[in-house]
């Protein structure tokens, strides 16, 4: 990789970070790059120093709710960054996933396992519209045994632990997760 290539990208990352309102020193810091490096960027991007183009929220669901609207249909739609496919933000320092915090919101604890949207609009934060894993499965195994479907076997056809890799589809029916990491990975 060339010097001006990896100073290209750079530039795109700080770019990237000062749009969605990080602080100089968190982006600086992140990046390995000076602070007036950082500084130039946003002049050449046309922005004031950076105290008084800063969006500031006194707490962080005050930073979560400033950065979504009401989608309809009860939807709540994001309208700040996106990284990977997730709804992101900063708030002091520190990067947050909406998704996480969504759920934290709504439930006054720390996800168990990845937190998504469970209502088929993609990226939807609204609180009562996200789960973590834990509490997906469950309500799985919930309509599963609701349906009176019958307990998966111990292991699957190739042998996976289903203590380990079980999951249950959105109807309840069972599968299995190694196996369909490994179906993903296949795909070309
Ligand atoms: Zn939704
Ligand atoms: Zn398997």
């Amino acid at each position: 990789m060339t010097a001006r290539r990896l100073a290209e990208q750079t530039r795109t990352a700080i770019e990237e970070l000062v749009r969605d309102g990080a602080p100089s020193r968190a982006i600086a810091r992140r990046l390995g790059v000076n602070r007036s490096t950082v500084a130039a960027v946003r002049s050449g991007m046309g922005l004031p120093p950076q105290r008084s183009a800063r969006r500031t929220f006194p707490t962080l669901v005050a930073a979560f709710r400033g950065r979504t609207e009401p989608a309809g249909a009860g939807h709540l739609r994001w309208t700040g960054r996106i990284a990977q496919g997730v709804p992101v933000f900063w708030h002091r320092r520190q990067q947050y996933s909406a998704y996480r915090v969504a759920f934290t919101l709504r439930t006054g604890r720390p996800p168990d396992g990845p937190v998504k949207p469970e209502c088929g609009q993609r990226q939807c934060v609204e609180p009562t519209h996200v789960d973590d894993t834990a509490t997906r499965q469950r309500d799985r195994a919930m309509l599963a045994a609701l349906l009176g479907r019958p307990e998966p076997a111990e292991r699957c056809a190739q042998g996976h632990d289903r203590a380990v890799h079980g999951r249950l589809l959105p109807d309840g029916r069972p599968y299995c997760n190694a196996c369909a990491r490994g179906q993903r990975e296949a795909r070309p």
